[in-house]
């Protein structure tokens, strides 16, 4: 039998660090990463023949769980037809209706194939616009890997430690400034000094890629105000979570209406897609109608259109499911909290709607740099004991774990009584 760990030699020998995307490695927690064989529900089995209660849910993207029927059944009848055209289908514009809806600021949608794309166009469509080229960020998030926007980025890169990246050119990092998150006066004080060179503010309304980080009350609604007075374009990266506490974005929840938003992961049902959309006015600069070039050969599959819509099909009706998993996830993380404390272990659990981390640290995590205050061996070692008692986590402490409508209160309960024993073990 082909184990998980002979895969990962003959990938090794391929494919650069064995994974096609770095945090897969699982370097930073010091384990070989699981082959996986399939998916189901809230389960995934690796190929060693083990099963996880699975809290990376491919990233984000499985909100309904893995291989649901409908978005089975969805991309079996597209395949049936042909894999892509090159030329524009109905199923485009149905999905192009379905964003709109969802998301009040969206009056016009593009699709792309991933989020990096997704956030790459968006940025580039704001200093089209603007005719400006400065941009602002905040440290920690991550907008995918495009060039401006890997400057002080989380994710992968805080993980393995990159503080930047070689190859992307100086002359264009120096147009990228990242600011702390949830600090007002920092983003008050640049705007004020470099304000009318700032074509665009993105930001992760609540972030996901330091681990979980909610905005501060006022701090999403200050960026709204002080954007606008300055005529800098606000993008929203809801590539995490668009759909992912409601039907729409965090925009919804918290009543802020951005000028571009960014979309991925959920909107493809575990298809490549990516999205941004949002003021006519704005979206309008875009090729064919105006002069702000993007394209793609495979923009708007229909596969992935198809799963796409089979699955925002299924969240439109699930107002119940949504509040289901908010609660269990609270119910979980508070069960958690005492575990922590029983163990004497610190440790901090931040959570949004069915996303949470927990820190390994006694300090609370506002930003990057309290997150990265904490105990990343510990992390590794908690990953590692979780693991073998068969719960997948992410392979880093700065990620954030995933609740789907498909995990039972059994599967959580596991998870708790999994924790206990690896937090006593630690
Ligand atoms: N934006 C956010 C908030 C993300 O979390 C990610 C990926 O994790 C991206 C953008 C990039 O998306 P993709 O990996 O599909 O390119």
């Amino acid at each position: 039998m082909k184990t998980s760990e002979t895969l990962f030699a003959q990938a090794k020998k391929l494919i650069p660090g064995g994974v096609n995307s770095p945090v897969r490695s699982g370097s930073s927690v010091g384990v070989t990463p699981r082959f996986i064989s399939h998916a189901s529900g809230s389960m995934i089995y690796d190929a060693d023949g083990r099963d996880y209660i699975d809290y990376v849910l491919s990233w984000g993207p499985m909100i309904l769980g893995h291989a649901h029927p409908a978005v089975v059944e969805a991309i079996r009848a597209a395949a049936g037809k042909g894999t892509s055209y090159g030329a524009p289908t109905e199923l485009e514009t149905r999905m192009a209706a379905m964003i709109c809806e969802a998301f009040p600021s969206v009056e016009m949608v593009r699709f792309v194939s991933s989020g990096t794309e997704a956030t790459m166009s968006a940025l580039r469509l704001a200093r089209g616009y603007t005719g400006r080229d400065k941009i602002v960020k905040f440290t920690g998030c991550y907008h995918g890997h495009g060039d401006s926007l890997l400057v002080k980025a989380g994710s992968g890169l805080v993980t393995l430690g990159i503080p930047g990246s070689p190859g992307i050119p100086r002359a264009l990092a120096e147009l990228t400034i990242s600011l702390p998150y949830n600090d007002q006066e920092a983003v008050r004080g640049t705007l004020d000094r470099w304000g009318d060179e700032i074509s665009c503010l993105i930001v992760e309304p609540v972030a996901g890629n330091m681990g979980v980080v909610p905005p501060e009350p006022g701090f999403l609604q200050f960026l709204r105000k002080i954007t606008r007075e300055k005529g800098i374009v606000l993008i929203f990266d809801e590539v995490i979570t668009g759909f992912r506490f409601t039907y729409g974005g965090c925009q919804n929840l918290f009543g802020i209406e951005p000028d571009l938003t960014c979309l991925g992961k959920i909107i493809g049902g575990g298809l490549p897609v990516g999205a941004f959309g949002g003021r006519r006015e704005i979206m309008e600069c875009l090729a064919p109608l105006g002069p702000v070039y993007q394209a793609g050969t495979l923009s708007g599959n229909p596969l992935a259109m198809s799963a796409g819509i089979a699955t925002l099909e299924i969240l439109k009706g699930s107002a119940d499911q949504y509040k289901k998993i908010d609660a269990d996830t609270a119910s979980f993380c508070g069960a958690l909290r005492g575990r922590l404390a029983e163990a004497g272990i610190a440790g901090r659990i931040n959570r949004a709607g069915s996303m949470f981390t927990l820190f390994f640290t006694d300090r609370e995590v506002i930003d990057y740099e309290t997150a990265i205050l904490s105990n990343t061996a510990a992390y590794a070692g908690f990953y590692r004991e979780m693991l073998a008692l068969g719960i997948y986590l992410a392979p880093s402490q700065f990620e954030a774990a995933f609740v789907s409508f498909a995990h039972t209160s059994e599967d959580l309960g596991k998870t708790l009584e999994a924790c206990d024993k690896a937090l006593k073990r630690l």
